[in-house]
């Protein structure tokens, strides 16, 4: 079908997720993907671009690799799809033997879903429901400890977690309490040593767990760096000290690893970087290589165990969704893990890590930009009207979008966090791609900002 007539058919039937419709009715210059080879995608007018936000964050190894592409080929000539109530199959089973076997330490158990959203809402579940169920229960034990300018999805659950008010304050009402420490946002962390500014959040930290301790269930975060919040990075050592205070006042201790999980941050997970093992881990988008919606909630022994009963004693998790452990969902991630798993994957990770910070990090110079933001391959740069009075740039004034808009013109799709310009390119991006795309959001940044 054309362009036109898709462009028409898509305004006329669709309601984009984060997308002001009334604008997007108007534009006249719809991106309608046909095509993804590589890390590049074609849209309807033949236009190539290059998929610089990972088709949002997700994607591992570009599109139609071989092997996954095979891999999900071979499963379909044996089924798509069959439930896990009450039923088994093959490929859910094995990559849960392989997630437990890479995961951070003490993760036994793995707990399938469809999205982030649900990694994250079924990670909040159980520890709640942990705290009735563990020996001695302690159902007191109901209070979530959660980060502000955190995200963890769009589900009632996880918007209770998450603390993006753009996104989040509407839905107040709606939503269950949780308490909150200060995000790194109110941390400038270019003017305070890191000491300095580890010492403050973890005192914070600190003051919730003593006054709340006997009362939290969990502390639910991201490691290292909150995405969506606008690629916000933690002082390093404050997911160490989180994990001592937990320990300490025996709260158990959710990471979001959906944005960061399987590489993103230059390790397989970023909690490795802190030494820290969460008991209950939440990884998705990822998880595939970026094909299908796969989730997972992996948890440790203890919390599996809270969970033991005979059938009438109603300790069962009751929770799960149609389309749990699906097969070919599940084969698409086994292949990517083997991809993953060679050892010069993360090398490449590494390398190509080292080149952003090297050709990003300047830009902290430029006129316009506050800050540059890096953990491995995520990051951002945010882009500031005037440095001097730190006067931003209003949300009507849209300078992310019109960042984005010129980097599409010359074939780069990306799509910015407000006022921050996300890094997020696919982790096997070649290094000519990364260089050309380096280039590009610097080019758009210097047009957009000197209008
Ligand atoms: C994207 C994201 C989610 C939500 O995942 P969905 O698959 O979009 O529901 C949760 N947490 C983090 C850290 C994310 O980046």
């Amino acid at each position: 079908m054309s362009y036109q007539e898709l462009a028409v058919k898509d305004k006329k039937y669709i309601w984009h997720p984060f997308t002001q419709q009334q604008e997007w009715e108007k534009d006249e210059d719809l991106t309608i993907i046909t095509k993804g080879k590589g890390t590049y995608l074609y849209d309807a007018k033949g236009k190539r671009y290059l998929d610089g936000v990972s088709s949002l964050w997700c994607n591992v190894h570009g599109h139609q690799v071989p092997a996954i592409d095979q891999a999900i080929k071979k499963q379909l000539k044996k089924i798509a799809h069959s439930t896990m109530l009450g039923s088994s199959n093959e490929p859910a089973i094995l990559l849960a033997e392989r997630l437990v076997k890479m995961a951070p330490k003490g993760l036994k158990r793995v707990f399938y879903s469809d999205s982030g959203s649900e990694a994250n809402e079924i990670a909040a579940k159980m520890a709640f429901q942990f705290w009735k169920q563990t020996s001695p229960a302690r159902p007191k034990k109901n209070l979530f400890l959660t980060v502000r300018e955190g995200y963890h999805g769009d589900t009632i659950g996880s918007v209770s977690l998450g603390g993006v008010d753009l996104f989040h304050q509407i839905f107040g009402d709606l939503l269950f309490e949780t308490l909150k420490v200060k995000s790194p946002l109110d941390y400038p962390s270019r003017k305070v040593s890191n000491e300095k500014w580890l010492k403050d959040c973890v005192r914070e930290a600190e003051a919730v767990f003593r006054k709340y301790g006997s009362r939290l269930a969990a502390v639910h975060m991201e490691p290292l760096i909150e995405g969506a919040g606008g690629m916000l990075i933690h002082p390093w050592g404050y997911l160490k000290a989180i994990r001592r205070l937990c320990d300490k006042y025996d709260v158990l201790l959710i990471l979001d690893e959906v944005a960061t999980g399987f590489g993103r941050t230059g390790t397989m997970f970023a909690c490795e970087q802190e030494g820290v093992s969460p008991d209950i881990l939440c990884v998705a988008k990822n998880l595939t290589g970026g094909y299908l919606p796969v989730a997972a909630t992996l948890t440790t022994e203890r919390v599996y165990k809270a969970f033991l009963g005979s059938f009438e004693s109603t300790r069962t998790f009751y929770h799960g969704h149609t389309f749990t452990g699906n097969q070919l969902g599940c084969a698409a991630a086994l292949a990517n893990l083997d991809l993953i798993e060679d050892k010069a994957f993360l090398k490449g990770i590494e390398e190509k890590s080292q080149m952003l910070q090297e050709f990003l990090e300047p830009l902290v110079a430029h006129p316009h930009v506050s800050d540059v933001r890096l953990r491995g391959m995520m990051g951002g740069i945010e882009l500031i009207r005037d440095k001097k009075k730190n006067v931003p740039y209003g949300y009507g004034e849209k300078m992310g979008y019109q960042v984005c808009a010129l980097a599409k013109q010359v074939g780069v799709l990306l799509r910015p966090l407000g006022n921050v310009i996300v890094v997020m390119p696919p982790l096997a991006i070649s290094k000519k791609d990364l260089s050309y795309l380096i280039e590009v959001i610097s080019m758009s940044i210097d047009q957009a900002t000197e209008r």
